[in-house]
């Protein structure tokens, strides 16, 4: 009687195809407004794909529906083979494995950067707090930060906040990462830094799907390039096709209003 995913979303298609992240045939309204419409999406171990597009189109919905921040209405969403868990402990677990950086830093105000960076893994992976600290040392030394450890997120520039956030993402062990515009809100001098800590990411083999307006970093980082359009993918090619040879109408008006 006490079902515990009560969801609309179906099960795995038929012939499911294999990738870190799935997602098939999926669907979402706001109301009246369908802003995901049919995606059909597969991620490869160790892929990095782009994903840019006009504002609204809807890039970050799709990001939220992959860890769950927005249910869908129809449609599978898997990673690692698992269908997304509707709730509880199971999915708790589940956006563990999706480590998410978002546009605004969303870091703890009231945590040192270190206490941002071990909370997560205390938390949710139940790590052993020596061991969480020592972790959370060494990926603060990854992203450049290691010497702002005992400050508040407050006290560090907009760049450095980023690279703590990409910190703590990874610090939860996550199998793929999301970022939706993690450059964004960044003024300009700050923008490479934290793109160089995602470069690296990428070279290390992470699974990444990158919401950006980054062009450079689209041409130099991604496996593949997703063009969204009015809540549907409306292109999908490598970066070097992309740019160089658009083919819908959308992404070359797209392309032409940006570079
Ligand atoms: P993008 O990231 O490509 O700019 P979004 O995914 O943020 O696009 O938004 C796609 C569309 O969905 C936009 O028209 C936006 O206004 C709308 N939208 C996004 N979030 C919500 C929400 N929580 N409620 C209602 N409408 C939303
Ligand atoms: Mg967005």
């Amino acid at each position: 009687m006490s079902k515990v995913s009560v969801t609309k979303d179906a099960g795995p298609p038929e012939s499911a195809p294999s990738g870190l992240v799935v997602l098939d045939n999926v669907n979402k309204h706001f109301g009246a407004l369908h802003v995901l419409q049919d995606i059909d999406l597969t991620i490869a171990r160790g892929e990095v794909v782009v994903v840019i597009g006009p504002s609204g189109s809807g890039k970050s919905t799709l990001c939220r529906t992959i860890n769950r921040l927005e249910p869908i209405d129809s449609g599978y969403i898997a990673i690692d083979g698992k269908p997304l868990p509707a709730e509880g402990r199971e999915l708790a677990e589940l956006r563990a494995d999706v480590g998410m950086v978002f546009q605004a830093f969303n870091l703890f105000a009231h945590k040192t950067v270190l206490e941002n960076v071990t909370l997560g893994q205390l938390k949710v992976r139940k790590t052993e707090k020596q061991e969480a600290i020592a972790n959370a040392r060494k990926l603060l030394d990854r992203v450049g930060v290691a010497n702002q450890a005992d400050k508040y997120p407050a006290q560090l520039s907009g760049g450095q906040q980023q690279r703590v956030a990409i910190a703590r993402a990874l610090a939860m062990d996550p199998k793929v990462m999301l970022f939706d515009e993690p450059t964004s809100a960044l003024d300009p001098e700050m923008i490479n830094e934290v793109l160089e800590v995602m470069q690296q990411l990428a070279r290390d083999g992470m699974t990444m799907v990158v919401v950006t307006h980054e062009m450079g970093f689209a041409r130099s980082a991604a496996n593949r390039v997703v063009f969204m359009a009015d809540g549907r993918i409306a292109e999908e090619a490598t970066p070097d096709q992309f740019f160089s040879n658009p083919r819908s109408d959308r992404a070359k008006d797209f392309l032409s209003k940006i570079l």
